[in-house]
């Protein structure tokens, strides 16, 4: 080292240790580091974290800064030396207890060196001072690492004994290759009574999935944490780390090494999006344009305007987006907020695009398809690391905490995310244990989904549950299920057609709309309103609700609604309020909400037999009733049975039709047969004959 070198050093220490015991906040005028270092002693680690404030440096000690960013390994050392010196000076007992190496400079602030997208990371940064922020979507368990290590030379003649340190954070001490006493090889054992140990656990963060360019598999980095920073944030937390980029090797044969990047600090920003910021003006604008008439119209329109039609369920899907507040009771119970929204529908009627559309424009949205796009799946999972251990990492659900998920063919989901989602649709949390891993993850999530009905296309003439592959547990959790048909319309078709080439050719359909980006701020200020209802709003969703209550016959068990409806009605209403950018929720919220849930139990509830809404055939999976194609199919598949499976005579099948349900009326069954030869589900093999489709010949 050359003079000059070791001039710097102590002069740059120097300053240093001047800033830490002078420097004065100018907002809270308190010496900011000098008190921080009094409360150091008493952290529960043996590593002690000191917060350095970047913006301070820049201002106190703008060449340092400079340096800092530039080789951070080595103003790092001369930090922890002024930050122990000063602390020698104000609690001298308590640095005698410890060495320098035990205060972890952790550099705080979003000015820290470079800040880069995850995906601008590139070789020109390795060893400098970078910060980036993201998604953490894993997180290790906690591992040892030597700190200083006692090496004792095991040739018992000899018996040397070596002290080695790790140089800095994310290395590890180099056990001495030759003894240097009895000049062995190989000889030195680790002595780990009179070692030091250090906590380490590792991170992989992830782009955060509205940075993300379509179509792209999001980028990651992998980091290294070092006690003390262990457990500072959990997996579905949106971090920034301040660090320095490293090297790492890799054992794969196509790679060499990768990017990981040692942390100086790692912050939790919370769950929230936070790139939309909201300005003043912003909101002066949404509160002006909110009084026009067709402000709510507009923002509907403006609802992946490129889609014909669906209004009721780009409504339901903005009112999930919105979604109502939690609310907590005075026993404590919680009343969730969130509105979950399920599309089932033929394919082809842009179910998945809807999603997308929805979670372009929702803050902390996150897109998945039911099979899940890692192999944490939808929900979280432990999983094994390289190295033997366990990481628990967080599926799309938890990902998307405080915010929404949007499933994709959810029907295609695994077992084991059934259980999972369940909790977190109803509860706040998922809960994982595996591999000697219990944990329990926020996932307050709001859930989108779309189904395929079971056979390709939906069959009125079955059950609602018989036509999607998802059980009514799950089902019923759904405050709003809309039914999206393809049924061929002449009027309606071209309508369609026309569209589709308009969104294609111009500019069109896109006219007097909203920019997804002006969707984004009116979602994030719409949010935040915290409406109170009304009397009148209040009596209004009673009245619905009592009236439909009336409509339930002892007889049949026919239940027209549930006290579950009632309160998605009132989270539906609420939402209503915040969308329209309302401080109260009026008669025409409830409006809103009764339409919802109206057309939703019409289309997915709707009895034909008794022409009424059942609600029992949703939540319990079956109506206690049989619809007369369900008793005739019976019957059918009953007698193919006893002839293994053959075609069986149509009179035959009406006589017993007759003998053993209620139908009676053998005219009125051969109808309903050639009804339901039409819609394909059954066939006349031969005259006189018929089969149900897909019926196998017994062998
Ligand atoms: P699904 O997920 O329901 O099977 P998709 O979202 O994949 O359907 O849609 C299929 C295609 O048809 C998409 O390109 C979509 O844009 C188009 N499409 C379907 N319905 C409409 C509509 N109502 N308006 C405009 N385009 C539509
Ligand atoms: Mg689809």
């Amino acid at each position: 080292m050359s003079d000059e070198r070791i001039d710097t050093r102590e002069e740059r220490v120097t300053e240093l240790y001047h800033f830490f015991l002078n420097y004065v906040d100018p907002a809270t005028k308190e010496y900011k580091y000098k008190d921080r270092l009094h409360e150091l002693p008493s952290q529960p680690r043996r590593f002690k974290i000191l917060r350095v404030d970047f913006d301070d440096l820049v201002i106190s000690l703008p060449e340092i800064a400079m340096e800092l960013s530039r080789d951070p390994r080595t103003v790092i050392e001369y930090m922890q030396e002024a930050a122990y010196e000063a602390l020698a000076n104000i609690r001298p007992l308590d640095a005698e207890a410890m060495s320098k190496d035990e205060i972890h400079i952790a550099i705080v602030g979003e000015a820290a060196g470079t800040e880069l997208r995850i995906r601008d990371i590139s070789s020109a940064y390795v060893g400098r001072l970078i910060t980036i922020s993201g998604l953490l979507v894993k997180l290790s368990q906690v591992y040892l690492k030597l700190h200083k290590a006692m090496y004792v030379c095991t040739n018992e003649d000899c018996g040397e004994e070596i002290i080695r340190e790790a140089r800095f954070i994310g290395e590890e001490p180099t056990p001495p290759k030759e003894c240097p006493s009895c000049k062995r090889k190989n000889t030195f054992r680790i002595d780990p009574r009179r070692t030091i140990y250090k906590d380490v656990q590792f991170a992989r963060i992830q782009e955060k999935p509205e940075e993300l360019p379509p179509g792209q598999i999001p980028r990651f980095i992998d980091i290294v944490l070092e006690e003390p920073l262990i457990d500072v944030a959990y997996p579905g937390e949106y971090v920034r780390v301040v660090g320095i980029l490293d090297i790492d090797r890799v054992k794969s044969r196509e790679a060499r090494y990768q990017f990981r990047l040692v942390a100086l600090s790692m912050e939790s920003l919370g769950k929230e999006n936070v790139e939309t910021k909201l300005t003043k003006k912003d909101i002066e604008m949404l509160k002006e344009m909110s009084k026009s008439p067709d402000f709510y119209d507009k923002i509907l329109r403006s609802f992946s305007p490129s889609i014909y039609g669906h209004r009721h369920v780009k409504e339901a899907l903005l009112l999930a987006i919105i979604g109502a507040d939690d609310k907590v009771l005075p026993d404590g119970n919680r009343i969730r907020g969130r509105i979950h929204v399920l599309l089932v529908g033929d394919p082809g009627v842009a179910k998945s695009q809807l999603l997308k559309y929805a979670v372009q424009i929702a803050p902390k949205g996150i897109y998945t398809s039911g099979r899940g796009s890692t192999a944490a799946g939808l929900t979280a999972a432990v999983i094994k690391d390289p190295g033997g251990g366990m990481s628990l990492e967080a599926g799309a659900v938890v990902l998307a905490d405080m915010g929404i998920c949007a499933i994709d063919e959810i029907d295609k989901m695994r077992n084991e995310d059934r259980v999972a989602i369940h909790e977190a649709m109803e509860q706040l949390t998922v809960s994982v244990s595996k591999g000697g891993i219990i944990a329990t993850l926020n996932a307050r999530t709001t859930i989108i989904a779309a189904a395929n009905p079971k056979g390709g296309r939906y069959n009125p003439h079955l059950y609602f549950t018989d036509n999607v592959n998802l059980p009514p547990t799950l089902i019923s959790r759904f405050d709003i299920i809309h039914l999206m048909r393809d049924i061929p319309d002449p009027k309606a078709d071209e309508e369609l057609i026309d569209h589709i080439i308009m969104a294609r050719e111009g500019e069109k359909v896109y006219e007097d709309t909203f920019s997804p980006d002006f969707l984004k701020k009116y979602i994030l200020y719409a949010k935040r309103l915290k409406p109170v209802f009304t009397e009148e709003a209040y009596a209004k969703l009673k009245e619905f609700f009592l009236s439909r209550r009336k409509k339930y016959d002892p007889d049949t068990g026919t239940m027209p609604i549930t006290n579950r409806q009632f309160e998605a009605l009132i989270r539906i209403a609420e939402a209503s309020a915040k969308a329209h950018l309302r401080e109260v929720v009026t008669v025409e919220d409830a409006e809103i909400a009764i339409n919802q849930l109206n057309k939703f139990l019409r289309e997915v509830a709707f009895d034909e037999e008794s022409q009424e809404v059942d609600v029992t055939s949703i939540l319990v999976g079956q109506s206690k009733k049989v619809s007369k194609v369900h008793t005739v199919l019976d019957i059918i598949s009953e007698m193919q049975d006893e002839v293994d499976g053959n075609p069986v005579p149509i009179e035959e099948v009406i006589k017993r039709v007759v003998e053993k349900t209620r139908l009676k009326d053998p005219d009125e069954i051969a109808r309903l047969l050639d009804k339901m030869h039409d819609q394909g589900l059954v066939t006349y093999p031969q005259p006189g004959l018929v089969s149900i489709v897909g019926k196998r010949r017994k062998k």
